[in-house]
């Protein structure tokens, strides 16, 4: 008789994304429309018949393991940053990563589907996705039956997503930005905007200005902090 109770299974993509460290990851996807990152299907799903029909889908749902966060273990309540870190949920009111079985999912934009050699990438938009995340399935987003408009949630909009406050780069910034961008030939400045904009701030840090924070996007250190009305970003450094 198979368990019913234990399981296992095996990863069948990873994703590549700008993301270096959790902290700085949009809490949802979506938020940060300007994040690219590439899902590669891993043998034996490396093969473009596994995504046959795909194309016929805007987003698709990705399930994950939140595997830089395995070794923390679960916790039954946990204090979800949309409630400032005041209040504590139970793990299964919330999108915790600490859960008991450590698995996320996102949905997201799909773009133009690579094929280099025997590597399979599919473009993916807005992911809230470390890199390495390990993919156990993908799903296609099905509005017919996904999309809820009569759900409900007691949290208000302003509980859910607050009033982003301005982000503002010094001059020193703003060159480097520039200079960055050029070289990756993608629109730091608005990807930059976009998640600063999101307060990736601990809820314990929400109040503090002037404090100053870094956040890894490939080889770049972003380094920031909370002014009163707004975020400054200071500086942009390519780290060795
Ligand atoms: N949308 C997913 C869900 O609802 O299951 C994830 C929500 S979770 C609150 C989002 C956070 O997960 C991100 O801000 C990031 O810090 C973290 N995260 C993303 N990828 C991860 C990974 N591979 N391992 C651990 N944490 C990860």
């Amino acid at each position: 008789m198979p368990s019913t109770d234990a399981f296992q299974f095996t990863s069948i993509g990873i994703v590549h994304s700008c993301y270096q460290e959790k902290f700085g990851i949009p809490r949802q996807p979506g938020l940060v429309t300007m994040a690219t990152a590439h899902l590669e299907l891993l043998p034996p799903y490396n093969r473009l018949d596994t995504l046959d029909g795909i194309e016929a889908y805007s987003h698709i749902w990705v399930q994950f393991v939140f595997h830089a966060c395995i070794s923390e273990g679960w916790k039954a309540k946990v204090r979800p940053p949309r409630l400032g870190g005041k209040s504590k949920m139970g793990v299964f009111a919330t999108r915790s990563t600490h859960r008991p079985n450590p698995i996320g999912l996102s949905v997201v934009k799909i773009g133009k589907i690579h094929q280099q050699d025997k590597r399979i990438l599919i473009d993916l938009h807005g992911a809230d996705l470390l890199d390495g995340t390990p993919i156990l399935d993908i799903k296609p987003y099905l509005p017919y039956s996904d999309c809820l408009p009569q759900a409900t949630s007691s949290f208000t909009p302003t509980t859910e997503r607050s009033q982003p406050k301005p982000v503002v780069f010094t001059a020193k910034a703003q060159q480097q930005c520039d200079a960055f961008s050029a070289n990756l030939e993608k629109d730091l400045y608005t990807l930059i905007t976009q998640i600063i904009e999101q307060d990736p701030r601990p809820s314990y840090l929400a109040n503090q200005i002037d404090r100053e924070h870094g956040i890894s996007l490939w080889d770049l250190n972003i380094r920031w902090q909370a002014k009163d009305q707004y975020f400054e970003i200071i500086e942009i450094e390519q780290v060795k």
